[in-house]
């Protein structure tokens, strides 16, 4: 398969059918038929000779294959291990593809990964997205660049801003360590099968230091929780329904100058940082 491309839509095809290879849903598996957008997704994660790069979901080694072609050093997880055969052949010549045939958030990615920088590359299995995202991200591994295929739904929801309907969570967790930007819009006929919605590539990159700084992380992200956990209550409330105390409540919004009476939806990641660091002071003095 040396000179064949793996994104090539009658190359695909081939192999799915010489091996009877039927998508699993369940794993989501939806193969890549556009060289383009593989093409994309391999520049955006800014690989030279003997970079390390992880992937996740090989597949049958669409984007395995163009990660190879730079020069990487690729380490790429499979889950399902009846895709050994297939991708035994059809990356047969690459001496640069190591593949671990292992779920990657049960995986010792700490020993697997050691002290490199990696860069990371997918066309990440969609009913896992979010989990393997924040996994990455939260986990301190030393992963400092992202390029990931996702719903659009997802990547909206992660370059949100404030106030706006996107606005979440999620974005604040990736925000917080990372910046984001998006690389390309994919429609459904990019993919064998297709999926019923449209796809996202983002870039997203580990900031040298978080958005803000804050004195305790987890009292940020419990604020966070709060915040959009109750989404439609006045931020006092839904503090106190988080289970802080009425006294400690308006304390922590007076030091932090903040109206309780906003939504939890319309801070900035800079007004969770004052609230946090307030209720930190506050619990510290
Ligand atoms: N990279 C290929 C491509 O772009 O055509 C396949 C992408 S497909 C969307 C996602 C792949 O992830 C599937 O091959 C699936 O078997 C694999 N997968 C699903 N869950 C996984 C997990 N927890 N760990 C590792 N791989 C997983």
């Amino acid at each position: 398969m040396l000179d064949a491309n793996l994104a090539d839509r009658k190359v695909v095809q081939y192999v799915m059918n010489r091996f009877g290879i039927h998508a699993k849903h369940r794993l989501g598996q939806n193969f890549l038929i556009r060289p383009d957008v593989v093409a994309a997704i391999a520049e955006a994660a800014e690989l030279s000779d003997g970079t390390p790069v992880m992937e996740i979901g090989a597949g049958i080694g669409t984007l395995t294959q163009a990660l190879a072609e730079t020069g990487a050093d690729v380490t790429a997880f499979e889950l399902d291990q009846s895709l050994k055969r297939v991708l035994d052949h059809t990356l047969e010549h690459y001496k640069n593809i190591h593949i671990i045939y292992e779920d990657v958030l049960k995986a010792d990615l700490k020993t697997i990964l050691g002290e490199k920088d990696w860069h990371c590359a997918a066309n990440l299995p969609y009913y896992v997205t979010t989990p393997i995202l924040l996994t990455l991200i939260q986990s301190g591994l030393p992963i400092s660049l992202f390029v990931f295929m996702m719903q659009k739904e997802v990547a909206d929801r992660i370059l949100a801003a404030p106030g706006s309907k996107d606005y979440g969570a999620l974005t604040l967790a990736v925000q917080f360590d990372c910046t984001a930007e998006r690389v390309i819009d994919i429609p459904p006929t990019a993919f064998i099968p297709r999926p019923q919605v449209t796809s996202t590539v983002l870039k997203i990159r580990r900031r040298e230091r978080p958005a803000v700084e804050v004195k305790d992380r987890k009292l940020f992200f419990s604020l966070v929780k709060m915040g959009f956990g109750q989404r439609r209550k006045v931020f006092t409330n839904a503090m106190k329904a988080g289970g802080i105390s009425a006294d400690m409540v308006k304390a922590i919004l007076e030091k932090a100058d903040i109206d309780g009476s906003r939504r939890g939806e319309t801070f900035s990641m800079e007004e969770y940082g004052r609230m946090a660091d307030a209720w930190y002071e506050l619990i510290h003095e």
